[in-house]
């Protein structure tokens, strides 16, 4: 029987993943993300249903939005069909894919369509089956295992068993560093014949140095205020804004930074206290606190409030995505020489964030300092060929980055159907 493999989204780009297996007459589906970009931001589900008129499995691998904002639009398609995910992605998942549906009517509050998509969303959950990791779920010829991924809380690679003890591994989201939040990704022992590996930095010669990085992200935090000046770090809800929380409460222990008040505002804010209760442990403490919120004022007038009384501010979105909170506040430090703004991760090529750093005359227009330090939640290419090499794949598609150079007929690209 031929085995198949087709990126419906996420293939030779980071957004929309969505990526068909059908293997052993057994038709599994991996994630079913967004993209930034708002003229078209599904994976093409038309396709997806021409080549799949029924699924047997949909996993999700986390809840970055890139890899589950449109789940319960897939979902709708296959109601009959379960969805696979860990407890933690399947916590996180529902405010995650609650605030994408937000962000995307933002400017058509309380529509019809909004509705829907939340009544969607409540009937996805309702098909979610929670699995620990290593569980086995059995498919009749095929199972399918949840393998930690590290990246963030909830994260799992994918391992897929068929025929005669073949192996193929989708490796998700990955990171092989260990994390404050989150432990390092674990492999399976065995050889596999198809390895599906995220590449988001594999076409970069970046070496991530983490501590090097943390420490510099930490002295452009105390220049700032040393001066006078407030900081505000975008950044992403989920993962990125709690390891750097508990960054900033680790700096001030050590003493690598002064004792300051951090509010954190957004979806970072809800986030934040979900994953106190999945790790069982305080990110928040004297120091480091939610942003309150106050009644009756504008959201302008309340991230004015708050800067006055912080002296950091960390702010979704990650990106200064316009209308979100960090941009809000970009706007309000933005003519302030002595504020800093620091920007930690990954930059679509629409959003604010990305111009910003891009276009010199934007750049002039801010007067704080803006500055870019390297958290990744991501393998580095180092990493990746480590998995590579103790994968030891019969046959590697890279999927999640934008493929150039030699390593590029290893790609695969949406639409491309790939035979194993
Ligand atoms: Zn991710
Ligand atoms: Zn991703």
């Amino acid at each position: 029987m031929e085995n198949l493999f087709i990126p419906i989204g996420g293939g030779n780009e980071i957004g929309a993943s969505c990526y068909l297996y059908i293997v052993s007459g057994k038709r599994i589906l991996v994630d079913s993300g967004i993209r930034f970009s708002r003229k078209e931001p599904y994976p093409d589900f038309e396709f997806l249903k021409a080549l799949a008129p029924e699924l047997d499995a949909i996993v999700i691998t986390h809840a970055h939005v890139d890899h589950c904002g449109s789940v319960h639009l897939l979902s709708n398609l296959y109601p009959e069909t379960p969805i696979y995910t860990t407890h933690e992605t399947a916590q996180l998942l529902a405010l995650m894919v609650e605030d994408a549906i937000k962000v995307r009517y933002i400017t058509d509050r309380n529509s019809q369509e909004e509705w829907k998509e939340y009544r969607l969303l409540d009937e996805a959950l309702s098909r979610v089956e929670r699995r620990e990791f290593f569980d086995r779920i059995d498919l009749g010829d095929v199972e399918l295992v949840l393998y930690p991924a590290g990246h963030v809380l909830g994260a799992s690679s994918v391992a897929i068993y068929y025929g005669e003890g073949s192996l193929l591994f989708h490796s998700g989201d990955i990171s092989l560093s260990y994390q404050r939040t989150v432990g390092r990704a674990e492999l399976p022992s065995e050889r596999a014949s198809l390895l599906v590996l995220e590449s988001t930095y594999y076409y970069s010669d970046r070496r991530f140095k983490r501590e090097e990085d943390e420490r510099d992200f930490l002295q452009t935090v105390r220049s700032t205020v040393e001066r006078g000046g407030k900081v505000l770090i975008p950044a992403f809800a989920l993962g990125r804004a709690q390891e750097i929380l508990l960054l900033l409460s680790e700096g001030m222990k050590e003493g690598l930074i002064p004792p300051i008040t951090v509010y954190v505002d957004g979806l970072a804010r809800d986030v934040s206290t979900i994953y106190e209760k999945l790790l069982n442990r305080s990110l928040f403490n004297y120091y480091v606190q939610p942003a309150p919120t106050y009644q009756g004022l504008s959201f302008e007038e309340v991230c004015r409030e708050n800067l006055r009384e912080a002296d950091c501010i960390l702010s979704t979105s990650g990106m200064l995505v316009e209308g979100t909170p960090s941009f809000i506040y970009s706007k309000l430090l933005a003519r302030d020489s002595k504020s800093s703004i620091i920007f930690s991760g990954y930059m679509a090529e629409e959003s604010f964030g990305y111009k910003l750093l891009n276009s010199k005359e934007l750049l002039s227009a801010f007067k704080c300092k803006i500055e870019k330090h390297h958290l990744s939640a991501h393998s580095d290419r180092i990493e990746l060929e480590e998995i590579l090499e103790t994968l030891n794949p019969r046959k590697t598609y890279f999927i999640h980055g934008y493929p150039n150079g030699e390593a590029r007929k290893y790609h695969a690209f949406n639409r491309e159907v790939v035979r194993f």
